[in-house]
């Protein structure tokens, strides 16, 4: 029988020994990567981690507990991917190497195994759950018993970790997206396209507003958008973390739920889901029953920015609009992951009265990076405090960003350094726009 040890680096030879043979060492990614950034230890670069997941493959390294931390202290941020002149899919490296990791159960404390089975296995396979949970918090927080608890001062009794987890309980809102979208709004004026859109998990939970904004700017570029009131969860939690049949699972889920052939695009609007749900075909390339339509998915697959740039905006006609001055923060998995840039500032352009002004090291992950800020909160807080730095020197009053992990720690941001500023994803700031333009029309 194969040994424990020699399975888990034969997912890592097997899947990625042609991608571990490509870097060349050159350390272009180094000065991009944050952890090696704030530490200079070879061993938090991706060059590093790269040659301890090539060591494992080799038989050279065993897998430890050690392998395993360094590994999650990772931000999967894929900023060495931009920097990479060879083109190291660092993210497949780095998803088998957390799926080694947990396939031997290197980290596995009693409380982790709960909490993993809590959350990945349990809550976010099945949103309805998570929807229950998140009624349930915001009936706590509609009532006065979050505000109570906080102004008591019981939560100093409370170890300091749980004290932060506790500031970071998101507001939720007084809808969800299924409360909001019908489940086809049609085009304004003529069709020229029939879209899906993916409402999914925290930003249905805690960004829903996002979603039907999201519906409101298609239908008004042209598109009939198919919004069904069920969805399953993209996967990307469960790739990050490790749970890679799981990913494949959710993936297969839906591929079934929207048939790429029947749209001329499947829409996202969360940079950390989207750059997971273009990579269906690589997740699913041994299911033979699958990999077909995962490759035909991907090609279907836009983000929001990518799709509404590429159909062209429809003009904002406001002829008084209100003075903004906004940046933009990146959500690494945009930028990095999808490669998408220029498109969210071109949106943000074309909003009358919006001055954008480019945000020092926009491009520099904020330390949310999917649940990093909770299983890394001293690395996560450093670089949200850069983050917020860099923000507040702008002056802005508006921080736009395309995902929803982001957006909540940018929220926390503001509210830690005493800021004022709004945040808002882009698709916010035009449907605003829109609307405003259109109670502006009524009016003359
Ligand atoms: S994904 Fe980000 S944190 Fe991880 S090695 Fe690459 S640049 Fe560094
Ligand atoms: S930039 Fe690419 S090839 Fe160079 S060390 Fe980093 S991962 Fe390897």
């Amino acid at each position: 029988m194969e040994s424990a040890t020699n399975s888990a680096a034969a997912r890592l030879k097997g899947l990625d020994y042609r991608v571990l043979q490509q870097c060349m060492h050159c350390g272009l990614c180094l000065p991009v990567c944050p952890t090696y950034n704030d530490t200079k230890m070879e061993r938090n670069s991706p060059r590093g981690r790269i040659s301890l997941a090539r060591a494992v493959a080799d038989g050279r390294l065993e897998l430890t507990s050690e392998y395993a931390r360094e590994m999650y202290f990772c931000l999967g941020c894929l900023a060495c991917t931009s920097a990479c002149p060879a083109g190291v899919n660092y993210a497949e490296i780095f998803e088998h190497a957390r799926a080694a990791a947990e396939e031997e159960r290197l980290l596995n404390s009693p409380l982790r195994r709960v909490i993993r089975w809590f959350t990945v296995k349990w809550l976010f396979m099945d949103l309805r759950r998570l929807l229950f949970l998140g009624r349930l918090i915001r009936f706590y927080q509609a009532i006065g018993l979050q505000g109570l608890i906080r102004k008591s001062g019981v939560m100093k009794l409370f170890p300091k970790r749980l004290q932060e987890l506790e500031s970071m309980t998101p507001d939720i809102p007084p809808k969800f997206s299924a409360d909001m979208i019908a489940e086809v709004t049609p085009a304004q004026g003529k069709r020229r396209f029939r879209v899906a859109m993916l409402t999914g998990c925290a930003q249905d939970l805690i960004f829903s507003e996002v979603n039907r904004d999201t519906v409101e700017v298609l239908a008004r570029n042209g598109c009939e958008v198919y919004t069904p009131a069920r969805q399953s969860c993209c996967g990307s939690l469960h790739g990050h973390n490790g749970e890679y049949a799981l990913a494949q699972e959710l993936a297969r889920r839906n591929i079934d739920q929207f048939p790429p052939e029947q749209f001329d695009a499947i829409i996202s609007n969360a940079g950390g889901c989207g750059s997971h749900l273009k990579h269906y075909g690589q997740l699913l390339a041994s299911d033979a029953k699958y990999r077909d339509r995962a490759h035909q998915w991907d090609a279907k697959l836009k983000d929001i920015h990518e799709w509404l740039a590429a159909i062209g905006l429809a003009p904002i006609n406001d002829p008084q609009p209100p003075k903004q001055k906004a940046t933009y923060h990146e959500s690494c998995h945009l930028c990095h992951g999808q490669k998408i840039t220029a498109q969210p500032r071109q949106l943000l352009k074309a909003i009358p009265g919006l001055d954008l002004i480019e945000l020092p090291e926009s491009n520099w992950c904020c330390g949310s990076a999917g649940i990093y800020n909770i299983t890394q909160p001293e690395m996560a807080g450093k670089l949200l405090l850069r983050k917020m730095t860099h923000i507040k020197a702008t002056g802005a009053e508006v921080v736009a960003n395309g995902n929803s992990g982001c957006l909540l720690q940018l929220v926390n941001g503001t509210k830690q350094m005493g800021l004022n500023n709004r945040v808002a994803h882009p698709v916010t700031l035009l449907a605003e726009a829109y609307r405003r333009a259109d109670a502006a029309k009524k009016l003359l």
